[in-house]
């Protein structure tokens, strides 16, 4: 993969980036604008050590996109836009607090162009850190000013629209006695196993991180999937709620299940993979939409809303989403990215690129 910064820059159809290099932590941070048609470009910010900078842009290009078709999805009057601070080692304490604050001090001179909130890597109290300096930062209380953790509510929506896909897909069919495996049971996986259990599904976990899954399959009575079985063991619904592009041309062949649902950003490694799932009569739950929970209860926030049970419950929408979508693809023959894909509105736009590394 080529991963040039500038062919990167010319070759995007998005907005523009915004790039600076943090001389102290030796981090580059790309704050990539993909469309502001329906409003300020808002997505989370990701903090990752990447095999090289280009790796860490061409991630936040491809989150940016997923944003834009993600807030439209969901009618919300934001356009996609996300960021990622490529860091050269994991950071912590006052390293990590002087990038966080001096990143803030950035999205603060963007001037409400970039709106932002938590992503892999980052946590709730990273983001109370950078809105010290940044007043665009998502997901406050509004009646205690706490920050809010998305999970939870992403965990929810990812619930409802599993109902839904099996309901759709499954001829009427609940949950109870269903079988899904959910690959990463970090904040949202092990949230939505529990929303899972209740409903009386059959569970199966698998994450790279053993001693935490065999944690999770003890207390959500779930059985424990090795990472290499995950892709060949049969199941209803595989729940991909880890990392991206684990739908690709390898792995999709060996796939045993009906449905594939999860929280993950990027599941499709490229366009065609899912023409690859409607070969092989595997329903596919487009991630944008199916994940956007966390998005919807930020925005919910901002509008007011502070009752947790009640936001949870207006997650359910995005099950109403999954079930119209699953419809319409299966009316026509073709795979629910497509009937998902008329909601992008991206437009043409001339690419700008802010690019420095002065001390900032
Ligand atoms: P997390 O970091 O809390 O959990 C991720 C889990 O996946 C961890 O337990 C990790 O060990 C495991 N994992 C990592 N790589 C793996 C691999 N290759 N195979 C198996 N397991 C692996 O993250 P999260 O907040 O639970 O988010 C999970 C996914 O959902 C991410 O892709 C994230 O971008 C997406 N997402 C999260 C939210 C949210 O509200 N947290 C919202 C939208 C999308």
């Amino acid at each position: 993969m080529d991963y040039n910064l500038e062919a990167l820059i010319q070759q995007w159809d998005g907005l523009g980036v915004v790039c600076r290099f943090d001389q102290t932590t030796q981090t580059w941070v790309f704050i990539c604008l993909h469309d502001n048609t329906l409003g300020p470009c808002t997505g989370g910010t990701r903090m990752k050590v990447y095999s090289e900078p280009g790796e860490g842009l061409l991630d936040a290009m491809r989150l940016a996109e997923g944003m834009t078709s993600k807030w439209a999805a969901i009618d919300v009057a934001a356009g996609g836009g996300k960021a990622v601070l490529a860091v050269e080692k994991p950071l912590e304490g006052e390293e990590r607090r002087g990038l966080l604050l001096r990143y803030g001090r950035l999205i603060q001179s963007l001037g409400g162009g970039f709106r932002t909130g938590e992503d892999m890597g980052t946590s709730t109290e990273d983001m109370q850190i950078i809105a010290e300096e940044a007043d665009y930062v998502h997901g406050f209380d509004p009646e205690d000013g706490s920050k809010v953790d998305p999970s939870p509510f992403t965990a929810r929506a990812v619930f409802a629209g599993i109902r839904s896909a099996v309901s759709e897909v499954l001829e009427g069919s609940t949950l109870q006695g269903r079988r899904v495996l959910i690959q990463g049971v970090g904040s949202v996986g092990a949230n939505l196993g529990q929303f899972l259990k209740e409903a009386g599904a059959e569970l199966l976990v698998s994450d790279i991180d053993e001693p935490r899954c065999q944690r999770v399959a003890d207390l959500l009575e779930a059985t424990y999937v090795p990472n290499k079985e995950v892709y060949s063991t049969a199941c209803d619904v595989y729940a991909p709620c880890a990392v991206g592009a684990t739908l690709n041309q390898e792995t999709i062949p060996q796939l045993q299940c009906r449905i594939v649902a999860g929280s993950a950003n990027n599941q499709l490694d490229e366009p065609a993979d899912a023409d690859r799932l409607l070969e092989r009569d595997i329903v596919y739950v487009p991630d944008y939409i199916i994940n956007a929970g966390g998005a919807l209860s930020f925005s919910l926030l901002d509008e007011g809303l502070s009752d947790r049970q009640a936001l949870l419950e207006q997650m359910d929408v995005i099950g109403d989403s999954v079930a119209e979508i699953l419809r319409e693809a299966g009316s026509k023959g073709e795979s629910p990215f497509e009937p998902a894909s008329w909601r992008i509105s991206a437009t043409e736009s001339p690419i700008t690129s802010i690019c420095s590394s002065r001390a900032w």
